[in-house]
């Protein structure tokens, strides 16, 4: 995909909006934000908070995970969603492995903050002409094996 991308970035116009359908997972808009990408549409977000996925900026979690049986942390530490704000990993952790429709509702209520977050991380960056550093510490962090 970003090979693609690299691709056809000088072939489209300028002065045109660009959507690449599809995309996708938080790195991936970033590097496609980076390649002159201006919009997305994905259900990952909503998709992933129904299976216990949760979006982070130290990367996904998997809220099914036996680990977070007793974590007193909120889904992501410094996230102000009512998720975040008002329930432990714990509790959260207990209504996605029993099935609650509640554990589905607020991990897709985190996720959608999650990507609000990044996507306005990423208009602020471009604004103030730090997109490549702003992409570089994002990535690094998302995920720090690569
Ligand atoms: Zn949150």
């Amino acid at each position: 995909m970003l090979a693609c991308l690299d691709f056809a970035a000088d072939m489209l116009p300028a002065e045109k909006p660009r959507y690449l359908m599809g995309v996708g997972k938080p790195d991936d808009i970033v590097e496609a934000v980076v390649r002159g990408v201006d919009m997305f549409d994905c259900v990952l977000p909503t998709r992933s908070g129904r299976t216990g996925q949760a979006f982070t900026a130290d990367g996904p979690l998997n809220m099914r995970n036996a680990r977070f049986a007793e974590d007193k942390d909120p889904i992501e530490p410094d996230c102000p969603c009512p998720a975040c704000t008002t329930f432990e990993r714990a509790y959260v952790h207990h209504l996605v492995k029993s099935g609650e429709i509640l554990g589905a509702m607020l991990m897709t209520q985190h996720n959608l903050w999650f990507y609000q977050r990044v996507m306005q991380a990423l208009r602020d960056a471009i604004a103030e002409r730090r997109l490549q550093a702003f992409a570089r510490e994002f990535l690094q962090r998302y995920r720090p094996a690569n």
